[in-house]
This record gives structure tokens, C-alpha cells and sequence, in this order.
């Protein structure tokens, strides 16, 4: 069976770029007669707000985006509430000797959250990374006890933990835009599994709860792409089977800029004010050639006509 989910930050409301992705997720989904999941992604502590999530849902509910598992009610599927799963997992990446402390501060907080393209990409050089010198290869060799234990070193500073990546080609096919390929080296190098002040990173807790939760089909918007070969690389590693990953175009505001919670307008609340669910779909599938005319619609009745060939590869400026 398909098991396909809608992973939202509850950082915000939800604006109409997140209801692209959560609809065109919710119709690969149910058109295969799958189940759709709805995990809540709030490690970012300082961002994360349970009012947002329970807004999230509320909207889901009222555009008639019903999932099958999950939700804030659920700790299960709540990113929150599964640190100690987390913490196994990073556990056996370290015990494979792919893991590192990393004492570098700039761009650490950055390099944990989803990396959307437009929000500049940093690869990261290696300085942490051990290289045969016996401070930094002792690492490698310290148990797991000893590691979990490991809180700080003898400066008193915490480190973030960072995954090594191998300097090769990783190929994969993208549902909709078609076989990629990637070297993680150049594009990204090692990336954050850990923050140093213990906050998990977006990377591994997306790989450890598709892994968990069943996950095959991962639909999310195109500025996310990159982050599927880090994902694959850490399935493999895990011994995880890896899901069909399909991106989406991006809807964009007239400044061709990717929309997000800063363009008010066309955050829920403002929506919701002014047009019916039916119409908010209707806008959204006739945008992505899912329908050829304007008209309300609801997402059960596009089940039936939802087809990946008539959704565009190039994003789509929206004006409303
Ligand atoms: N939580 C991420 C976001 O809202 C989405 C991650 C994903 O779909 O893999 O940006």
C-alpha cells in the first residue's frame, strides 16, 4: 500500500504554497488508493508553536485534506516527542563511524533546518572532519556509551554532530522531474544530524520517521530536491528502504520568489476571509493542469482526474 504525508513546520500559518504541496501530496496519495500522514516537523524549538500545528490542522480540515495516521494529537507523529528515537538513530550512524563533532558555530543553525533553496545553501568544508591527526580520529573509536555520554570537551563547548559524506555520484529518479544526480561533496559536504545546543536537524528526523512511519512517497516542493540525496544516502546507511521522492514546481509571487509566510495575503487566514474551500482547490488544480477551467472543485472529486503528466515542471507565479 502507497503511504504518502504532509510533514508542515508549524512555524506559521499555512499559505497557499503549503496547500499546493499538502493537495497534490493528499491526490498522488488517494488516486493509488493510498493513506496520507500527517507528522508535525517542530524540532526547531524557537520557531515551532503547537498553535500553529493545531491551525494547520484546522485548515487541512476545512479545504477537506483529511489524513489517515498522524497529527498533533498524536506524539507518535509529532517531531517533538521523538528525540529518544532520534538519539538511537544517531547512535548507529556513530557506531558506523560516519558521525563527527563539529565545533564550527556559523551557519550551524542554518544548516539544520529544510535547506529551500532560496534560503542560500552552505557546503560545508571539512574543518572538523577527522583527517589522521589522533585528536580528531579518536572519535572514530570511542563506543557508544562513551558517546552518548559525551557532552562537551575540554574547552567547554558543545559540539554539533556532522555526517560524512562520500565524494560520489548518488543517482536517483525523481517522479516528476526524472533521474537526478548528485555528489554530496560538492553540493552540500558533511551536514548537521545534531546542533550544538542538542536541537535535532531537519535531515535526520525526516529519514528516521519516513523510515518508521512507512513512508513511500515523499511529495514536496522542488527547492527541496537537494535534500533528497542526503536522504537516500542516510536510508542506505540505515539499512532503510528509501521512498519515491517526486517534486513539485513552486508557486511564486510576481517577484518570482518562492511564496512564504512573509506574503500575507495569501496565508490561510486571509483566504479564508475571502473565498470557499471549493474555490481555493479549483484555483489550485486549474494552476497545476489538474483541471482545464477555473471552477470550485473539492479534492475528493479530483481523484479521479489527478494525473502527474499534466502537472508543469516549471514553477508557477500565482496572482490572486
Ligand atoms: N517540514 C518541511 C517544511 O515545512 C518539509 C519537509 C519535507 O517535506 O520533507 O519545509
Amino acid at each position: 500500500m502507497l503511504t504518502g504525508r504532509f510533514a508542515p513546520s508549524p512555524t506559521g500559518r499555512m499559505h497557499l504554497g503549503n496547500v499546493y504541496s499538502a493537495l497534490l501530496s493528499w491526490l498522488s496519495a488517494k488516486s493509488k488508493g493510498g493513506e496520507w500522514i500527517l507528522r508535525i516537523e517542530d524540532i526547531d524549538p524557537q520557531r515551532s508553536k503547537e498553535v500553529f500545528a493545531r491551525q494547520i490542522e484546522d485548515d487541512l480540515r476545512w479545504l477537506g485534506l483529511d489524513w489517515d495516521r498522524g497529527g498533533v494529537d498524536d506524539p507518535l507523529y509529532v517531531q517533538s516527542r521523538r528525540g529518544h528515537i532520534y538519539e538511537q538513530y544517531l547512535g548507529r550512524l556513530a557506531e558506523l563511524g560516519m558521525t563527527y563533532p563539529c565545533y564550527c558555530s556559523r551557519a550551524d543553525i542554518l544548516a539544520t533546518q529544510a535547506p529551500h533553496e532560496s534560503d542560500g545553501r552552505v557546503v560545508y568544508k571539512g574543518t572538523c572532519r577527522p583527517d589522521g591527526t589522533p585528536e580528531k580520529n579518536e572519535w572514530l573509536n570511542l563506543r557508544r556509551a562513551e558517546w552518548l555520554s559525551l557532552r562537551k570537551t575540554e574547552m567547554g563547548k558543545t559540539p554539533a554532530i556532522r555526517i560524512m559524506v562520500p565524494d560520489r555520484d548518488i543517482t536517483f529518479t525523481d517522479l516528476h522531474y526524472g533521474t537526478q544526480t548528485v555528489n554530496l561533496a560538492h553540493e552540500c559536504g558533511d551536514f548537521i544530524l545534531r546542533r550544538s545546543d542538542g536541537a535535532w536537524a531537519y535531515q535526520l528526523a525526516v529519514v528516521v520517521d519516513d523510515a518508521l512511519m512507512g513512508v513511500t512517497e515523499v511529495v514536496r516542493g522542488c527547492d527541496l530536491l537537494l535534500s533528497s540525496p542526503q536522504q537516500i544516502f542516510m536510508h542506505e546507511l540505515l539499512g532503510f528502504r528509501a521512498p519515491q521522492f517526486c517534486h513539485l514546481p513552486l508557486l511564486c509571487n510576481e517577484q518570482h520568489q518562492r511564496l512564504c509566510k512573509r506574503d500575507k495575503s495569501l496565508d490561510m487566514g486571509e483566504l479564508r476571509k475571502h473565498h470557499t474551500a471549493p474555490e481555493i482547490i479549483g484555483l489550485l488544480a486549474y494552476k497545476t493542469g489538474i483541471t482545464d477551467c477555473l471552477q470550485p472543485v473539492t479534492p475528493q472529486e479530483l481523484i479521479s482526474v489527478f494525473d502527474w503528466d499534466k502537472v508543469p515542471s516549471e514553477n508557477q507565479i500565482l496572482r490572486i
